[in-house]
């Protein structure tokens, strides 16, 4: 990787790649390998995007701050890339002390997720869940109109059961915390498709793919950006994309020129209206955009002291959906939280964090904590691609359709695990290797 050399030179390059998130890391590093002339340029001074493998407070040790987890079994995108470099992964700690918190109170069984009472209405709602997801072919086909009416709101899908508080909060506590959203907003749809994709279990309820990178997101980063030799501009925010006819220019927000014969926009779709796009009003992406996705999700990290040894918590009506244990050092207990809405907690806040994570343990002492608001973040604008009600009928035929000179990928147009480090490298690989094709009939 040089970061200098090549993108301020007055040169044509074939591919200029706006985003240095997985995605765009995997399109630049396929086309570099293609033979081409590839310039990356990232808004950030770093690399990785939604993934970011931070030092956790003063401390030696690092936290993921955006994606961590993944699950080779079914995410194949990302076990052939774990494959290629030889990236060293590691479990998270099993969770041993369970606790679940609903209806406004820590259960009696938390060996359960709901009263056994409760039990076989939970079974009903999530017997229908598998049975729609049957219906779904993981991806492919999301906007098949045999498909449209569960691209409802995931409230909707489970209204028939939600008589019971208990089922509708746990229900909903899954959402929130699998889409980092209130759960009318994000597609059933979508749920569906996870459901679909985990070979129609509902495994991931209160729990979630727990293998992670021994040394962090960075080591899949840097194997990437090492790879193929593409050009790549740091702290280069770009802010219009001209089409020239046979070429496109692309503008950074510090007033650099650049020219190449195509360009592939790798950034989120909530950051898409920032960037003048030579794409028409009024078309599909443009109202996709306009729309953005919903995912808002608060993900923090804690050292907290006064917690039992592994705790895996989950529950409803506080800021935290999911907490759960990653790590101990220097006596304390280092947690991870998730919650559906970043403005209801202040992640970096240890007073609120620590207030957060009695709702579970309630003596929990918090010294130090860490987060990163991706929503008001410039270059994210959200946290990962949480579909609206919808959307996907509308747009997931558009998600790859490129306009004249100018492609689209991230893990947000992903046909697979939109939303996970797996979708992204799933559509930069699929995009280079179209604009490939491209490139060799372009000659
Ligand atoms: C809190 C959180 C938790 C997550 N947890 C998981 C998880 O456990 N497992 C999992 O698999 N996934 C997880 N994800 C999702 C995963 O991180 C993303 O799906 C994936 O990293 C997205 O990659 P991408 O390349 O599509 O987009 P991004 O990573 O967003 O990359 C886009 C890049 O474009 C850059 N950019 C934006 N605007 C401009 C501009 N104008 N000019 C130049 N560059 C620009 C950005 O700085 C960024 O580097 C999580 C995400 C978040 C936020």
């Amino acid at each position: 990787m040089d970061e200098t050399v090549g993108w301020k030179a007055n040169f044509m390059h074939d591919v200029l790649v706006i985003g240095g998130g997985i995605a765009g890391l995997t399109a630049a590093r396929d086309l570099a390998h293609g033979g081409y002339r590839v310039l990356l340029l990232e808004a950030r001074d770093r690399l990785g995007g939604r993934t970011w493998w931070k030092r956790f407070a003063d401390s030696g040790h690092h936290a993921e701050m955006g994606g961590a987890w993944f699950d080779e079994g079914t995410q194949h995108n990302i076990a052939r890339e774990i494959e290629r470099y030889s990236l060293p992964t590691v479990l998270s700690p099993a969770g041993q002390d369970f606790r679940v918190s609903l209806g406004g109170r820590s259960l009696a069984r938390p060996d359960q997720p709901v009263p056994p009472d409760v039990r076989p209405d939970l079974d009903k709602a999530l017997d229908h869940i598998v049975d729609q997801s049957r219906r779904v072919t993981f991806g492919s086909d999301l906007d098949s109109p045999d498909l449209h009416d569960l691209d409802i709101p995931f409230t909707e899908l489970i209204e028939p059961y939600a008589d019971q508080p208990l089922v509708a909060e746990y229900l909903s506590m899954w959402a929130a915390f699998a889409f980092g959203c209130d759960p009318a907003a994000v597609s059933a749809l979508q749920v569906l498709t996870w459901v679909a994709g985990y070979d129609n279990t509902c495994w991931t309820l209160d729990d979630a793919p727990a293998t992670k990178f021994a040394k962090g997101t960075a080591s899949l980063v840097e194997a990437l950006a090492e790879d193929g030799g593409a050009d790549i501009g740091l702290s280069a925010p770009v802010a219009s994309i001209v089409d020239a006819g046979d070429h496109v220019v692309g503008k950074t927000t510090g007033g650099e020129t650049l020219k190449a014969r195509f360009a592939l926009l790798a950034t989120p779709v909530n950051t898409w209206e920032d960037i003048e796009l030579p794409i028409p009003a009024g078309s599909l992406k443009r109202r996709f955009a306009g729309e953005g996705l919903a995912g808002r999700a608060v993900k923090l990290h804690a050292l907290v002291d006064n917690v039992p040894e592994y705790l895996m918590a989950s529950g409803w009506g506080g800021p935290l959906c999911w907490v759960s244990e990653q790590a101990d050092f220097d006596g304390g207990r280092l947690l991870v939280g998730i919650g559906s809405d970043d403005s209801a907690i202040d992640g970096t806040d240890a007073a609120q964090v620590q207030q957060a994570i009695r709702q579970f343990a309630p003596e929990a002492t918090v010294r130090k904590c860490d987060s990163h608001n991706w929503s008001t973040d410039p270059y994210a604008k959200g946290t990962w691609t949480t579909y609206r009600p919808g959307q996907l009928a509308r747009y997931y035929s558009d998600f790859s359709v490129p306009h004249r000179r100018l492609y689209f990928a991230g893990s947000d147009l992903a046909r697979g695990w939109a939303g996970f480090m797996d979708g992204a490298i799933e559509s930069g690989a699929e995009t280079a290797a179209a604009l490939g094709r491209r490139l060799r009939e372009d000659g």
